[in-house]
C-alpha cells in the first residue's frame, strides 16, 4: 500500500463517497481509518476512538474476532469463490443456509437465497413476493406498501420503497405501484399522538385504510424494520408489529420483516420479528451476519412461501433472480465463523443489559441538555434527535450537529450523524465502561454545540 502522504493528498478525489456530495466532501475530506481493535478504531492520525456506530451497524464482533478472520484465511486457500447458480454449490454456503434457517427456526425460517448485502436482499425479497403471487395465479398482487422514515437500501425496488425524501427525490420516478404509510413515532406524527398504544392503532388503521383504497387484491407485500433504524431508530409500541402481521394475514398480504441492522442481536433479541412475537413471510438480513468481514446478506423466506415455491407446476416457479456472489463460499465461511461467536458470547444478552445502560446515560443526557430533543433506544441500537427549541421541535442544524460530532470525537468517541439525529450502534461486545466512555463523548459534543 502507498504511504499516508498519499493517502492524504488523495483523499476524497478519485473515490465518491455514499451519501455524500462529492464536492463537500473533498473540502471537508473524511477520516481514514487505518486500523482496528476490539471496539476501537484508529485514525491516519494515530487517533483511537471509541466506534459507537460499529462500522455501519455491523461490526457486532469488533475488529479482531479471530475465528472469523481464520474462517476468511482458511477458506480463501481451499477455495476464493465458486457460484451457486445451477449446476454447483460450495460447502460453506450450504452449511450456512443450514444454520440460518435453524437460528431463525423460531420466525419460522426454512429456506435462504444468499446475496451480496442488505439492498440485494430486499430486491430478492420484493421480486420473490411478486413471484409468490404469480405462481398462485394472482398476478395483480404487485403492490408493495412500507411505512414513512423507512430504510430499505438503495436499489430501485429497496428505494422505492424507502421513506425518506432523502434517498428518493433524486432518483424518481421509481418503482409505480408502491404506498406510505404513517411510521408509529410519537415524538413526530400526523395525529399528534404520543401515547404509545393509541398511536400504533392509529397507524395500523391508516394501513387498511390504504389496503381499502388500493384493493387488498392488488397488494403483493408490506415491508417493514421491526424498529426503524436509519430513518431515526424509532422503536414502533410494542403492539405494531403484530398488529401489521394481523392486517397482513386478514388480507393475504406478505410480509416482509427487513432486519438488516436488527437481526444477530442488535436489539437485544435475535431479531426484531422476535423481539415483537411476529413470523414474518420474508426476512432481509445483511450486516452482521459477517460482523461486517466480508459483504454478504441473505433471504429467508417462510415455510408458507417456501411451500409454494416448492410445489410449483406453473411456468412461473423457477427463479430468475440471482447475484455472482449469491453464496460466495468467502462469505458464508465467514458468516459461520459469525454466528458461533455471536451464540457463544450470547451477544443478545449483552446488548439488552449494555442497552438497559446506554438508555438510562441517553435519559440523564436529555435532563442535561437543551439540545436533546429526544432520546430512543431499543438494546444497541439508539437515535438522539437534537433540537434548536424543544417547543417547536425544530431540528438542529447542520452546523450544530457537526460540533456535536468533533467534539466527541476530540474525547475519543466515534459518533454518527444522519440529519439532525446522532446514531449509536456500538460493537455488540462493548462493556459498561464502554458505554461510560459514549455517554461521555456524547457530553463533551452537547456541551462544545450546546
Ligand atoms: N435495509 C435496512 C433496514 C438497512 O438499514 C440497510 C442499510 N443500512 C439496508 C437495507 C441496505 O443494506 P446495504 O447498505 O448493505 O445494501
Amino acid at each position: 500500500m502507498r504511504d499516508t502522504n498519499f493517502l492524504v493528498e488523495n483523499n476524497a478525489k478519485p473515490i465518491w463517497h455514499p451519501m455524500a456530495h462529492p464536492a463537500e466532501m473533498r473540502g471537508n475530506p473524511p477520516k481514514v481509518i487505518m486500523k482496528g481493535e476490539g471496539a476501537e478504531v484508529t485514525d491516519i492520525e494515530g487517533r483511537t476512538v471509541l466506534d459507537a456506530v460499529g462500522g455501519l451497524w455491523n461490526v457486532n464482533l469488533g475488529y479482531s474476532c479471530d475465528p472469523i478472520k481464520k474462517a476468511i484465511a482458511d477458506q480463501l486457500s481451499a477455495l476464493p469463490y465458486y457460484s451457486g447458480f445451477r449446476g454447483t454449490s460450495t460447502g460453506p454456503s450450504i452449511e450456512l443456509a443450514y444454520e440460518l434457517t435453524q437460528w431463525f427456526e423460531p420466525e419460522g425460517m426454512m429456506r435462504a437465497f444468499f446475496t451480496s448485502g442488505g439492498s440485494d436482499s430486499v430486491e430478492t425479497a420484493l421480486r420473490l413476493s411478486r413471484q409468490y403471487w404469480k405462481i398462485r395465479g394472482q398476478a395483480d398482487r404487485t403492490k408493495f406498501l412500507a411505512l414513512k422514515k423507512g430504510y430499505h437500501g438503495t436499489h430501485f425496488g429497496g428505494a422505492s420503497v424507502n421513506g425518506n425524501a432523502n434517498f428518493r427525490r433524486n432518483y424518481e420516478p421509481l418503482l409505480p405501484g408502491v404506498f406510505h404509510t404513517p411510521a408509529p413515532w410519537t415524538y413526530r406524527n400526523p395525529f399528534d399522538e404520543t401515547d404509545p398504544v393509541r398511536l400504533a392503532q392509529l397507524c395500523a388503521r391508516a394501513i387498511e385504510e390504504e389496503i381499502a383504497f388500493q384493493c387488498a387484491d392488488t397488494i403483493a407485500a408490506f415491508i417493514m424494520e421491526p424498529v426503524l433504524g436509519a430513518g431515526g431508530v424509532i422503536v414502533p409500541p410494542e403492539t405494531f408489529m403484530p398488529l401489521v402481521r394481523e392486517i397482513c394475514d386478514r388480507h393475504d398480504i406478505l410480509l416482509i420483516a427487513d432486519e438488516v441492522v436488527t437481526a444477530f442481536g442488535r436489539t437485544g433479541a435475535w431479531s426484531g420479528s422476535r423481539l415483537w412475537g411476529v413470523k414474518p413471510d420474508f426476512m432481509t438480513i445483511a450486516k452482521a451476519i459477517t460482523s461486517g468481514y466480508f459483504p454478504l446478506g441473505a433471504t429467508l423466506i417462510s415455510e408458507k412461501v417456501a411451500d409454494v415455491f416448492e410445489a410449483d407446476k406453473t411456468s412461473f416457479g423457477a427463479i430468475g433472480h440471482g447475484y455472482t456472489y449469491s453464496g460466495h463460499p468467502v462469505g458464508c465461511a465467514a458468516g459461520i465463523a459469525t454466528l458461533a461467536e455471536t451464540k457463544r458470547l450470547k451477544l443478545n444478552e449483552n446488548a439488552a443489559a449494555r442497552g438497559a445502560e446506554l438508555a438510562k446515560a441517553l435519559e440523564d443526557l436529555k435532563a442535561r441538555h437543551a439540545l436533546v430533543g429526544d432520546v430512543r433506544s431499543k438494546g444497541l441500537m439508539a437515535g438522539i434527535e437534537l433540537v434548536s427549541d424543544r417547543a417547536t421541535k425544530k431540528p438542529a442544524d447542520k452546523k450544530t450537529m457537526g460540533k456535536v460530532a468533533d467534539a466527541a470525537y476530540e474525547a475519543g468517541v466515534m459518533l454518527r450523524v444522519s440529519g439532525n439525529m446522532i446514531i449509536l450502534s456500538p460493537p455488540l461486545v462493548i462493556t459498561a465502561k464502554d458505554v461510560a466512555r459514549i455517554a461521555e463523548g456524547l457530553d463533551a459534543g452537547l456541551r462544545a454545540a450546546g
